[in-house]
């Protein structure tokens, strides 16, 4: 900031100061060259007169216009004692012949008339006047008038000494330089509390944060973007906090899951083993049906696990989309026959999806498995699937209690239960739903959910369709 006034102020100084009383004499002999060059232009014109009067008065220049014999054609004095006025005979002849050598003929001589020799008399132009020391400048040109004869145009114009002009300059730029030093300090102090303080306190709550304090708080007032991204980091601390609260208590469920399946399998393994006749089927399958909710439950965490680090590989093929379904709904009817389930799957051709087989069968199995847990006392569940123009839409419908509108979005989320007492979601991870994100997320697909409490849900996505088979 202080930079930046600092160059303004030398900038100023510069132009004002320095560089005035060159600008100035620029200025000045661009005024009586261009003057110079439209009287000669106009020499012959019915208004050369308003001309004349004009650029007389406009620029401060005398003219004086005389025909080859000295006698004067136009004269216009607006200079005191202007010096082409009271010339010698022998001055005009001079400057007629410089004007006449030059190619252009025209010719511009700039003088000094310094205020010792003038006293003295020595200075041939300054014996005509008493001007005081100062610099001027003639311009002769010659030109032909309409009748044939040759004009001598002679213009002159005073360089004004700038010296007492550059003094008040100086002084109103000192003022102007201390003010602006003012206000560039005040800014700079003003533009540190607004903006460096809250960054700086942004920066220790971020550092608090990364060493795993999620409840502090980001505290940035100010300019709209620093509040702006104090708020998205406050989103962020709240959003880590939740996740690592939603992975402690993932932890804890899945010893307790672990540790449920694991003490059933053991003890019913030793009853088998110990006593005689309690090796019954019964018996058997309720190891086999811990066992499977083991896999379940391994299997969920290592998707989850590669998903998270990235290193899922799609293995895309055509297949048969329809008959995968109908296949997963045979294998899950067969697990779910003691219970009085029922799956209807409601198609009306066969569709091939070019797609990565296992893992489309995965998201139906996820969600298939979701309705049958949630779905309503009548136990049934309905999956559909309909057509529209390329693509085709599965939808997984129960009747069950539905899910809560604040919920619905959490839902996706790893690690999230809704109803964690569940009569029947006992074995659920809260991983289920966030792989089917997963696989459809990274297979292009939309998906989403429509449903409302005691509603029912209806879990739906959509995939290209490569070939339809009526
Ligand atoms: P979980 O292993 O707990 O089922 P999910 O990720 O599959 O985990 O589902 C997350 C949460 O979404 C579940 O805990 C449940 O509350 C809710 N949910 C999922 N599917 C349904 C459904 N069909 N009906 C009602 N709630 C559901």
């Amino acid at each position: 900031m202080l930079l930046f006034a600092a160059i303004m102020i030398l900038i100023l100084w510069l132009i004002q100061i320095v560089f005035l009383e060159d600008f100035y004499k620029e200025i000045k002999i661009d005024d009586i060259l261009s003057s110079g060059e439209v009287i000669t232009e106009s020499i012959n014109n019915n208004d050369i007169d308003e001309i004349i009067v004009d650029i007389s008065d406009n620029y401060e220049i005398c003219v004086y216009i005389m025909d080859v014999q000295g006698k004067p054609l136009y004269s216009y004095d607006v200079l005191n004692n202007c010096i082409i006025h009271n010339m010698t005979y022998r001055d005009y002849s001079r400057l007629y012949n410089e004007a006449y050598t030059s190619e252009s003929k025209q010719y511009l001589e700039r003088y000094t008339i310094d205020a010792n020799a003038m006293n003295e008399g020595r200075h041939p132009r300054a014996r005509a006047s008493n001007i005081p020391s100062m610099e001027g400048m003639i311009f002769a040109s010659i030109t032909t008038l309409s009748d044939g004869r040759d004009a001598l145009i002679l213009l002159n114009s005073v360089i004004s000494p700038v010296e007492a002009t550059i003094n008040t300059l100086r002084v109103q730029l000192t003022y102007v330089t201390v003010i602006f030093l003012v206000l560039a300090l005040l800014t700079a102090f003003i533009v540190s509390r607004i903006i460096s303080k809250p960054i700086i306190n942004i920066n220790s709550s971020a550092k608090e944060l990364a060493k795993g304090n999620y409840d502090i708080k980001f505290n940035g007032q100010g300019y709209s973007e620093i509040s702006e991204l104090s708020d998205t980091l406050n989103y962020t601390a709240k959003e880590l906090s939740k996740v690592d609260g939603l992975r402690k208590e993932l932890i804890a469920n899945v010893s307790h899951d672990l540790r449920t399946p694991l003490t059933m399998i053991t003890g019913y393994s030793e009853v088998i083993r110990d006593i005689p006749g309690e090796n019954t089927p019964e018996n058997i399958q309720v190891i086999i049906d811990e066992s499977n909710r083991l896999s379940i439950l391994v299997n969920d965490l290592l998707d989850i696990s590669k998903f998270e680090s990235g290193v899922q590989v799609l293995n895309k093929e055509k297949f048969n989309l329809t008959l995968s379904i109908e296949n997963i709904i045979k294998r899950y009817s067969k697990l779910i026959s003691h219970n009085d389930y029922k799956i209807n799957f409601e198609n009306s051709s066969e569709i091939f999806v070019c797609a990565d087989k296992s893992k489309i069968e995965q998201v139906v199995y996820n969600l298939i498995n979701n309705a049958i847990t949630y779905t309503g006392n009548d136990n049934k569940v309905v999956v559909k699937q309909t057509i529209k123009n390329d693509i085709v839409r599965i939808e997984i419908i129960d009747s069950g209690e539905g899910i809560k509108e604040e919920d619905l979005n959490n839902i996706w989320d790893r690690y999230y239960k809704v109803d964690k007492t569940h009569k029947r979601a006992q074995v659920g991870t809260g991983l289920g739903l966030s792989i089917v994100k997963n696989i459809l997320d990274i297979h292009n697909g939309r998906y989403g959910v429509i449903s409302k409490v005691n509603k029912g849900s209806n879990f739906w996505f959509e995939l290209n369709i490569e070939e339809i088979v009526e």
